[in-house]
């Protein structure tokens, strides 16, 4: 199985504090790398964790707010400067595109690739992106602009030959594919082998979601039901659970809550307010609800298995 991770650039929310850096993180699913977010500082943090840029085709934004999109000049601008070549296509609300043309406007004018603007409906929770083996899932949120989360779904694979079963029954490598693809084999003595003999079952597709920001809404946890890994924001604790709802943000226990209702197999929190001093404290509140929760932090490689602080 080829490995699924996500890399935390960055947690924290809009103002410098604590240490955090705003909202970045890269998935890495299939071979390839997907953004998620672009808070400022997030190609230093990338440099910095030692990853190349050129497994990078589409960034998705959630919103407009500058913790997640004012990484993006930088960025785009460093990819030319590196001879990009491929397009760059750049996910978001509709909002964010007179930002995107005033950079290449402005700062991009002898670049050798091209940015493609997609825009995102965030009422709607539907298909925005696909390939041969990812789906991209919009997810309406509620906060104080339009907003989309966004759910990564790997498409299904065919199952696994096994060779010992191949030798076994003389069966051609030629025919590997059509074994694959389920067909039985009959033996030179007109003995049907069952498909079921010659394979094991495919690995099962994993996904992996992500809402932020947003006030604390239920509704969405049909729409990323049985998930591998949520990453939801947590931007306020308990004691600030008034000033979450007016600014249009959770509070981990609320994290934990939409955790539970859509049965995901962990959670991972993070956008933390500069108010949030103590993480495992703040953490303790999350799991008090739903104990199988991670508190995101910069530099954090979650492997779809185990978790590799880098
Ligand atoms: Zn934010
Ligand atoms: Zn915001």
């Amino acid at each position: 199985m080829e490995p699924m991770k996500i890399y935390i650039l960055g947690c924290g929310s809009a103002k410098p504090a604590n240490g955090h850096l705003p909202s970045c993180q890269l998935l890495e699913a299939r071979g390839k790398l997907f953004m998620i977010d672009c808070g400022e500082g997030a190609q230093m943090q990338w440099n910095r964790m030692g990853l190349g840029m050129t497994r990078l085709s589409h960034i998705f934004i959630t919103h407009s707010h500058g913790d997640h999109c004012f990484g993006l000049p930088g960025l785009i601008s460093t990819m030319g400067l590196l001879g990009r070549t491929a397009d760059l296509h750049i996910h978001a609300p509709a909002d964010l595109k007179p930002f995107i043309d005033c950079t290449l406007n402005l700062f991009c004018h002898e670049m050798g690739y091209n940015v493609i603007f997609h825009k995102v409906d965030c009422t709607a929770n539907q298909l925005v992106h696909e390939d041969r083996s990812v789906e991209v899932w919009s997810i309406p949120l509620r906060h104080r602009m339009p907003c989309s989360g966004y759910l990564f779904k790997e498409k299904p694979t065919l199952p696994h030959i096994r060779p010992e079963m191949l030798e076994c029954y003389n069966i051609p490598v030629s025919q590997a594919n059509n074994i694959k693809a389920g067909m039985d084999w009959t033996t030179e003595d007109g003995e049907v082998i069952p498909n079921s003999r010659l394979t094991r079952p495919a690995d099962k597709p994993r996904s992996y979601a992500y809402c932020s920001d947003t006030l604390y809404t239920p509704s969405i946890a049909r729409m990323i039901e049985g998930c591998d890994v949520l990453y939801h924001e947590a931007t306020f604790s308990d004691e600030f659970e008034v000033r979450a709802k007016q600014t249009c943000h959770s509070t981990a226990r609320q994290a934990a809550m939409i955790a539970q209702k859509a049965k995901v197999k962990k959670l991972v929190i993070g956008h933390y307010s500069g108010r949030i001093k103590d993480i495992e404290s703040h953490l303790g509140e999350a799991r008090e609800v739903f104990l199988d929760t991670i508190a995101s932090e910069e530099g954090l490689i979650l492997d779809f298995d185990t978790v590799v602080k880098k």
